[in-house]
């Protein structure tokens, strides 16, 4: 593995789950959202993972007009990266296409799922020639990819994009432990899939419910980024439901801080992951 000098905190505020349900503090609309994610960057976050939401019904919606208002929010406040999804609406029945949409929005960073796989009671379709076609049009719009990997299979896959040369270094993994059809969130699995990675490779660890915290402490000690937020989990410690994300990134940076560890900036981060700075307008037209 790399040696990591800085940790890279990314929040993803919303999701796609039915996490409203279970907590007010949800934030749905790309106002709520972006304000959220700006919060969390004066925390110390570095990245916001961006899903959006249909502001009536509050269901995952990935449409390019939510992105790209959510995109504008958070640019015109910080410099912050914001990832967005490609993943966002998978296990909802939304199309592989409409969840492409935000590549239209030329985000510096988004996510790439690389395998289908049962997701709690749904299935996430990600075929093998749509991941590929995906893959070639992220690095033909220098959008780098950030590859989620929620099975030890899925960076084989992973390494096979690679080595087709539809990923380019360096290359973020995002290894995601807890998911229901995906690799449970256990310390030996989380070992295993950071011995896993490819040469070059840097790990950033993702755990959904309860076993966050644990699984980010142990991801830290051993180098990796990590990721908080709503998306994954809505309580700041037992029974308590965190009222923000910013409370969720504050909580993971005290502790990063007392492992010894320091907070990336944006810049330090864009610079670690291999972005380009993508300060430019917006297109108007996708
Ligand atoms: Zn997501």
């Amino acid at each position: 593995m790399n040696s990591i000098e800085k940790i890279i905190v990314t929040i993803a505020p919303t999701g796609s789950a039915s996490q409203w349900q279970k907590t007010p503090y949800l934030p749905i609309t790309p106002q709520q959202i972006a304000d959220q994610a700006v919060d969390a960057y004066e925390q110390g976050a570095a990245v916001a993972h961006i899903h959006v939401r249909d502001p009536e019904t509050k269901a995952p919606n990935p449409n390019v007009d939510l992105y790209r208002e959510a995109l504008e929010r958070i640019r015109d406040r910080c410099d912050m990266i914001v990832q967005l999804t490609t993943g966002g609406g998978g296990p909802y029945g939304v199309s592989f296409e409409q969840r492409m949409c935000a590549l239209d929005l030329y985000p510096e960073f988004a996510s790439l799922n690389v395998a289908t796989m049962t997701f709690g009671d749904g299935v996430f379709l990600n075929p093998p020639a749509d991941v590929e076609r995906a893959a070639a049009l992220m690095l033909k719009r220098g959008i780098k990819p950030e590859v989620e990997c929620y099975d030890v299979g899925h960076i084989a896959l992973a390494q096979r994009l690679i080595e087709r040369g539809l990923l380019s270094m360096p290359l973020r993994i995002s290894l995601v432990l807890g998911v229901v059809g995906g690799i449970p969130a256990t310390a030996g699995h989380l070992l295993h899939m950071m011995d896993s990675l490819p040469p070059n490779c840097r790990p950033n660890v993702i755990s959904v419910g309860k076993q966050q915290f644990p699984m980010l402490v142990l991801g830290m000690n051993h180098g990796a980024d990590v990721r908080v937020g709503m998306e994954d989990n809505i309580y700041l410690s037992k029974a308590v439901l965190a009222k923000s994300n910013a409370e969720l990134v504050s909580k993971i940076v005290r502790i990063a801080k007392e492992l010894g560890k320091e907070v990336a900036t944006p810049s330090e981060a864009r610079s670690i992951l291999g972005l380009k700075d993508n300060s430019k307008p917006l297109p108007s037209q996708p």
